[in-house]
């Protein structure tokens, strides 16, 4: 491939000017993944599908921030239950890009309730209860947009390719 030659090597496969290619997603591992030492799998998957990581951190939540990510869940009867679970520990937060990152994230985390999610998915592979789902993802890209914002400062996402430090790079 000739883009291999000129250092973007993903060009080939996805023309910039393709709608969707540099989409971003949030991808957060929840306490009981980051306790269940599930972090490093699931970035794995991320990594192996073939999505670009471009921020990551890990950080006690707070009831604020989580009240902002979740409002449409304040009212719920499950939300108290749901503060205590996602404040019990550290999460891992992600940013992660690539074509169509939204739709292809939440394929690969599986549907809500795990008892529901199909084999190979993370929550499928990683959990059993609706309440201790291992993983968030994005639900829309407008979604996405929002929750980026909520947990990123703009400085915390990096813009690379690949530096070609050797023929295995990409
Ligand atoms: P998703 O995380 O798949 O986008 P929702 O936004 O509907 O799903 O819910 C946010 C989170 O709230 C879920 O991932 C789960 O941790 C929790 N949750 C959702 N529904 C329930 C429920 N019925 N009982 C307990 N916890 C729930």
């Amino acid at each position: 491939c000739v883009c291999a030659l000129l250092h973007t090597p993903l060009s080939c496969l996805f023309p910039s000017d393709l709608a969707g290619v540099r989409e971003r997603t949030l991808i957060a591992v929840k306490p009981d993944g980051v306790q269940r030492r599930l972090v490093g799998q699931i970035i794995q998957r991320f990594e192996l599908r073939g999505f670009k990581l471009v921020g990551l951190k890990m950080l006690q939540v707070s009831e604020d921030l989580l009240s902002r990510h979740y409002s449409q869940l304040t009212g719920k009867p499950f939300y108290p239950d749901l503060v205590k679970y996602m404040t019990s520990g550290p999460v891992v937060v992600m940013v992660w890009e690539g074509y169509n990152a939204v739709q292809t994230s939440r394929a690969m985390v599986g549907l809500t309730n795990p008892a529901d999610a199909q084999a190979g998915t993370v929550r499928g592979d990683f959990s059993i209860h609706v309440s201790r789902n291992v993983v968030h993802a994005s639900d829309s890209p407008e979604g996405a947009q929002k929750e980026i914002q909520l947990w990123f400062q703009g400085q915390e996402l990096l813009n690379w390719d690949c530096c070609y430090h050797n023929i295995t790079c990409e």
